[in-house]
């Protein structure tokens, strides 16, 4: 019977579990949002759930060989029998308010939603097909940054899924970057700050180095709320803070006015 209730991280108020599910994962007392799964992101962004997932198949190599509490390799089977998922992003394409659309959404269960040499390639192709289709492209992303276990070759991702959501935009394609708790690191400093319109779910942690790392750097205490959305709101640095139920029809609305089709 236990299982049947939660504690809202935020306002510590017992839930019943099924009514956060129910409200898609926000809690019905202090709207605090809790993190989902890319599938479950999926599911709440497609008309009536409805899409195809591709290059699904793609997988990590270890080609350092790396070691820290385990082998690269150990983490990367772990991670896959964890999440049933075989990286941190899915690809997927459906319609979006009957609009053709791709998105490529990250999974924070999957290694931090860290972005190794696959994610990078998966959100590449992803861009690449939205270009062959003439079709817009969205990311959620849900990001501790770059794969420390793939060293340069993750930072080398940033690059690649920057260049492929230029190619959009030269080709007057939309892109729209959905930032969700929390967006951080080579994720930030790449295509997650890039789109047409940047929006971020309330209260989502977003900014390339941690607070601790920034005070330490600057030896100065940081502003209540930094590096909340609703802070990078007021700064300039996002275009709005959509709450979860608002967010599929704030994307399909925008994506009405960029593709100029009224339906
Ligand atoms: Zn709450």
């Amino acid at each position: 019977m236990e299982n049947l209730w939660t504690r809202c991280n935020n306002c510590r108020r017992i839930l019943y579990k099924q009514d956060i599910i129910d409200n898609l994962s926000v809690c019905p007392a202090c709207n605090f949002h809790f993190r989902i799964s890319a599938i479950e992101r999926l599911n709440m962004l497609f008309d009536e759930a409805v899409y195809q997932t591709f290059d699904d198949n793609i997988l990590a190599q270890d080609p350092l060989n790396f070691v820290d509490k385990m082998k690269y390799s150990e983490r990367l089977v772990q991670n896959v029998e964890k999440t049933n998922l075989n990286e941190a992003v899915v690809n997927a394409v459906g319609t979006m308010g009957g609009i053709r659309v791709f998105i490529s959404v990250m999974d924070f269960s999957f290694m931090g939603g860290s972005m190794g040499s696959v994610v990078g390639e998966k959100i590449t192709r992803a861009a690449e097909r939205a270009l062959k289709e003439k079709a817009p492209l969205i990311t959620v992303s849900c990001s501790g940054g770059a794969r420390m276990q793939e060293g340069v070759l993750s930072l080398m991702q940033l690059m690649k899924t920057s260049s492929a959501v230029a190619r959009l935009s030269q080709a007057s394609l939309p892109f729209i970057s959905v930032m969700a708790d929390p967006t951080t690191g080579g994720t930030t400093a790449s295509f997650a700050m890039l789109g047409d319109i940047n929006i971020a779910e309330p209260n989502a942690l977003i900014g390339f180095a941690g607070p601790r790392v920034i005070e330490q750097t600057i030896r100065e205490k940081l502003p209540k709320g930094f590096q909340r959305s609703e802070f990078l709101l007021e700064h300039g640095m996002l275009d709005d803070v959509v709450e979860r139920k608002h967010l599929r029809d704030y994307i399909i609305r925008a994506l009405r006015l960029f593709l100029n089709s009224p339906q």
